[in-house]
C-alpha cells in the first residue's frame, strides 16, 4: 500500500475494467443481483482506497474487485459480492462499520467486520494441535460462513499476486495458506479452491520441488496430453454406444497432490504413476455405477483403488466412485464418476448449495438435499428454507458452540470452554499462573477476572510472586473443571490452619441446622467413626478439607449427626441389655448362695466350693478357704488342725484365702462329733434319746472302746453352730460323759 511508483514494468490492473469483467460475470452466470448495488459498493471501495496501491503499483481497489471475482466464481451471493468488494475498508480505510450498515445493511457490515477480525489476527506456525484449534477458532470467529468464504477468496487473490511482496512475507504467507486455509477450504468441501491455495503456497514453499514437478509435467505434456484425448475419446465412443449420456474431463493432477504423494510414499516422480485424472459426469447414480462397470470391462483395473464414496461419502460431503486402471499403453490413470449435483458440491463445497438454490436453471432445492446436506445443517445455528436470502444471513457456523480460542501474548491458540474467564485462561497456562495471578489483560485493556473471553481475545495474565492466591470466590467464577480443581488444590495445600477453622464453623454451622453441637459428636465413637468412613486421619484433616472444599460441610455434618443416632441407639440397647443382666445376675445370686452353700468366696465368682472332711464346719464358724487343684476351694474352720499345720507350708503359699458365711443359709450342713464317755451299758441308747429329742438329723452314729473308755463318734446335720453347741452342751449332760467334742480340731 502506499507506495510511490510501481517499481515492475508490467501493465497496471484498470480498476473499472475489472469492474465490468465482474459485472459481466454476474449476468452471465444467471443470478439476480441488484448491480446498481453492488457498482454503490464498488464506488464507495474506490473512494475509500483511493492513493492506495498494491505492491505491483495498481490501485488498490483491483484488489477488492478481484477478491470479488472470486466470491462470484464460488457462487456467493449479492451480499457476499458486496462485502467482498468493501472487504478491506474497516481494516484499511476511514470507513466504519456504521458507515456500511447506513449505506448497505448490517449483514454486510457484519460480513465486513467478521473478515476484518479475521485479518487482525496474527499467527506464527505452530504444531498440528496449534493449528487445528487456530482454524476451529477462525471458524468460530466467522460465525458467518461467508466471510470465512470470503476470506478465502481475499486470501486466494492475495496469493495469486504473492510475487510482488518480500521472499519473507511470501513464506509466512504461504505457510499459513497451506496450514490454515486449504484445510478449512477442504473441510468445506471445496476442492477447487483447495487445490489452488496448495498449489500457489507449494510454489514458495519448496519452488525446487514445485518447479521440478511442473517440469516434469511439461517436459511429458505432449505425450500425457496425446495419451489422454485417446482414451476420452475411447471412453467416449463406448458411453455413447451404451447409450449413457456423460461428460468426459480430463487434467493432469494438481503439484500438490503429486507433491505429497511423492513425499508420503518416498518415491521420485517415474514412480507416481497416475498423474492424469479422468471425469466421467452422468445424470444418476445408476448410470455411476453402469460406467464403472463398461470403465472395468475397457480397461484392467489396479486392484485396491476402488472407493465408493457414493454409498459412503467423506465428511465433507464428496461423492464419487474412484478406481484406477492401466491402459493400452500400460500406463495407469484414475478415473472418477459422479452425478452432476455430486460434481458442483465437489467443487464448489458448502457454496454449491446456495450456488444451486440462486442458481438461474431449477433454482429450487430438490427433495433429498436435506439429506445430502445434514453436515450443512450441522453448522447452522437455524436455516430458513423459503428464502435464498435468509438462508445466507442466518447461515452460522455452530460447529465449535461450546469452545472459545483465544491467544497468548507468545501467540499460542488456548482452546477453553465458553463462558471462560481470564482465570480459567491463567489456569490452564500453568496452577502457578493462576496462583500467582494478580490482573488481566485482554486486547491490551485490563479486563475484571469474571470478563468472558471472546474468540480470538489476546490474553495477559499479570502475575505476582507476593499474590494472595485465589480467592474462593474464583470457585464460582471459572468454567473450566482443570481449573477449580486447581484452586482447589491450591487451598488444601497452603491454607490448612484456616481450612481447618473454617471447615469447623461451617460443619457447626451445619449441624446447628439439625439441632446438635460439635460437642455432641466429639465423642470418639462418633468421630472416630465418621473420620474413619470419610476416609480422614484426624478431625483437623477433615475440616481442613471441608475449609477447601473437598468435601462438603453438609455431608460431614449428615454423617456426624447420623452416626451419633446409631451410637445413641446402640447406647440405649446395651444399657437395656445391662439392666436385663444384671437382674438375671441378681436371681442367679440368690440361687447361687443356695447352689454354693452360703460361702461366698472372695474375689471368686461361682467357684465350686466343698466343706472339708477333717473339720465339717457349720455357719458360725471362722472359716478360711483353700485353693485346691482341680476341685474348687474346700472350707475350713479356722481351727482345724489341717490348717494349723499346713498354713505356713511354702507350697501353699497363696492358696488360703478369705471365705465367708452368706448373710442368708438355707443348707443344713453336715459335721462330725465324738462323745467321749465311760463305757456303759445303755450308754447309745441315752445318747440317741437326747438326739432324738432334739430333732436332731443323725447321719452316721458309732461306737467303740479305747482303752476302757467309749468313744461315740456322730454325724449329724445342723443348721448353725448355734444348733450344734445346744447339742452338744446337752450331750455333755449325759451321765458318764467326760467330753465332747467336734472333730478335726488342732486343740485335739
Ligand atoms: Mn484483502
Amino acid at each position: 500500500m502506499n507506495e510511490e511508483s510501481p517499481k515492475t514494468e508490467h501493465k497496471l490492473l484498470d480498476p473499472d475494467e475489472m469492474f465490468a469483467a465482474l459485472v459481466a460475470k454476474i449476468t452471465g452466470s444467471g443470478h439476480q443481483m441488484d448491480l446498481e448495488r453492488i457498482r454503490a459498493a464498488y464506488e464507495m471501495a474506490k473512494s475509500a482506497h483511493e492513493g492506495q496501491k498494491r505492491r505491483d503499483g495498481s490501485p488498490y481497489v483491483t484488489h477488492c474487485v478481484a477478491a470479488a471475482d472470486i466470491s462470484v466464481d464460488m457462487g456467493l451471493d449479492e451480499d457476499s459480492i458486496v462485502a467482498a468488494l468493501l472487504h478491506d475498508v474497516i481494516e484499511d480505510t476511514a470507513l466504519t462499520h456504521d458507515d456500511i450498515a447506513k449505506k448497505f445493511g448490517t449483514p454486510v457490515a457484519d460480513i465486513v467486520e467478521g473478515v476484518t477480525k479475521l485479518t487482525r489476527v496474527q499467527y506464527t506456525s505452530k504444531e498440528d494441535e496449534q493449528m487445528e484449534n487456530l482454524r476451529k477458532m477462525l471458524m468460530a470467529m466467522a460465525k458467518d460462513i461467508r466471510v470465512i468464504l470470503i476470506k478465502i477468496a481475499d486470501r486466494t487473490h492475495n496469493m495469486r499476486t504473492m510475487a510482488y511482496q518480500s521472499p519473507e512475507k511470501q513464506r509466512t504467507k504461504s505457510l499459513e495458506t497451506m496450514e490454515i486455509y486449504a484445510p478449512i477450504a477442504h473441510r468445506l468441501g471445496m476442492q477447487r479452491a483447495k487445490w489452488e491455495l496448495e498449489d500457489l503456497s507449494l510454489q514458495y514453499l519448496d519452488p525446487q520441488g514445485y518447479r521440478e514437478i511442473t517440469q516434469y509435467l511439461n517436459d511429458r505434456m505432449p505425450t500425457l496430453e496425446a495419451f489422454m484425448s485417446t482414451v476420452e475419446e475411447k471412453i467416449q465412443t463406448r458411453l455413447a454406444a451404451e447409450k449413457i449420456d456423460a461428460s468426459i474431463f480430463c487434467r493432469i493432477k494438481h503439484v500438490y497432490s503429486i507433491y505429497r504423494k511423492m513425499y508420503a510414499q518416498k518415491l521420485d516422480m517415474e514412480g507416481i504413476f497416475d498423474l492424469c485424472a479422468f471425469r466421467v459426469i452422468v445424470d444418476t447414480i445408476p448410470d455411476c455405477y453402469n460406467v464403472l462397470g463398461i470403465i472395468h470391462d475397457m480397461f484392467k483395473p489396479v486392484p485396491g483403488r476402488f472407493k465408493d464414496y457414493i454409498s459412503t461419502p467423506k465428511p465433507n460431503m464428496y461423492q464419487s466412485l474412484h478406481t484406477t486402471v492401466i491402459g493400452t499403453e500400460g500406463i495407469p490413470f484414475e478415473v472418477q464418476i459422479r452425478t452432476w449435483d455430486m460434481h458442483h458440491t465437489a467443487e464448489y463445497g458448502i457454496a454449491a448449495h446456495w450456488k444451486y438454490k440462486m442458481g438461474g436453471g431449477s433454482g429450487v432445492v430438490r427433495e433429498g438435499d436435506e439429506e445430502k446436506f445434514a453436515w450443512v445443517r450441522r453448522l447452522l445455528e437455524s436455516q430458513q428454507e423459503s428464502d435464498a436470502q435468509d438462508f445466507f444471513h442466518d447461515l452460522k457456523i455452530d460447529m465449535f458452540a461450546d469452545e472459545v480460542f483465544v491467544f497468548s501474548p507468545k501467540g499460542d491458540v488456548i482452546n477453553l470452554p465458553v463462558g471462560a474467564t481470564p482465570i480459567d485462561f491463567a489456569y490452564s497456562i500453568h496452577s502457578d499462573v493462576g496462583n500467582h495471578m494478580v490482573g488481566a489483560k485482554v486486547n491490551g485493556r485490563i479486563v475484571t477476572f469474571d470478563y468472558v473471553l471472546q474468540n480470538g481475545d489476546i490474553v495477559e495474565i499479570r502475575t505476582s510472586k507476593s499474590a494472595p492466591g485465589p480467592s474462593r470466590d474464583w470457585l464460582t467464577i471459572v468454567k473450566s473443571g482443570s481449573a477449580r480443581t486447581k484452586i482447589k488444590q491450591w487451598y488444601k495445600k497452603e491454607r490448612r490452619e484456616e481450612n481447618i477453622v473454617r471447615g469447623r464453623e461451617m460443619v457447626e454451622e451445619e449441624l446447628r441446622h439439625n439441632g446438635l453441637s460439635l460437642e455432641e459428636v466429639s465423642e470418639e465413637v462418633v468421630m472416630g467413626d465418621t473420620l474413619k468412613r470419610l476416609s480422614y486421619a484426624t478431625e483437623d484433616d477433615m475440616f481442613a478439607a471441608v475449609g477447601y472444599g473437598g468435601v462438603t460441610a453438609v455431608r460431614v455434618a449428615n454423617r456426624l449427626r447420623d452416626q451419633l443416632k446409631s451410637v445413641n441407639a446402640e447406647k440405649k440397647s446395651v444399657l437395656d441389655k445391662v439392666n436385663a443382666a444384671a437382674e438375671r445376675r441378681d436371681e442367679r445370686a440368690k440361687k447361687e448362695v443356695k447352689a454354693i452353700h452360703g460361702i461366698l468366696v472372695q474375689g471368686l465368682d461361682n467357684c465350686l466350693v466343698k466343706f472339708s472332711r477333717c473339720c465339717t464346719p457349720v455357719p458360725g464358724d471362722d472359716i478360711i478357704g483353700f485353693i485346691t487343684r482341680g476341685q474348687g476351694v474346700s472350707i475350713h474352720r479356722k481351727d482345724c488342725r489341717n490348717y494349723a499345720q499346713r498354713s505356713h507350708e511354702p507350697e501353699n503359699e497363696g492358696r488360703w484365702i478369705h471365705v465367708a458365711w452368706a448373710r442368708e443359709i438355707l443348707d443344713t450342713y453336715v459335721t462330725t462329733i465324738s462323745i467321749y464317755s465311760k463305757d456303759r451299758s445303755g450308754l447309745v441308747m441315752d445318747i440317741a434319746g437326747v438326739l432324738n429329742s432334739l430333732n436332731a438329723k443323725v447321719r452316721t452314729l458309732s461306737a467303740r472302746e479305747i482303752g476302757g473308755m467309749a468313744m461315740t463318734v456322730v454325724g449329724l446335720e445342723v443348721k448353725n453352730l448355734e444348733e450344734l453347741r445346744g447339742i452338744m452342751n446337752r450331750l455333755s449332760a449325759i451321765r458318764g460323759v467326760a467330753e465332747v467334742k467336734r472333730n478335726g480340731g488342732s486343740k485335739e
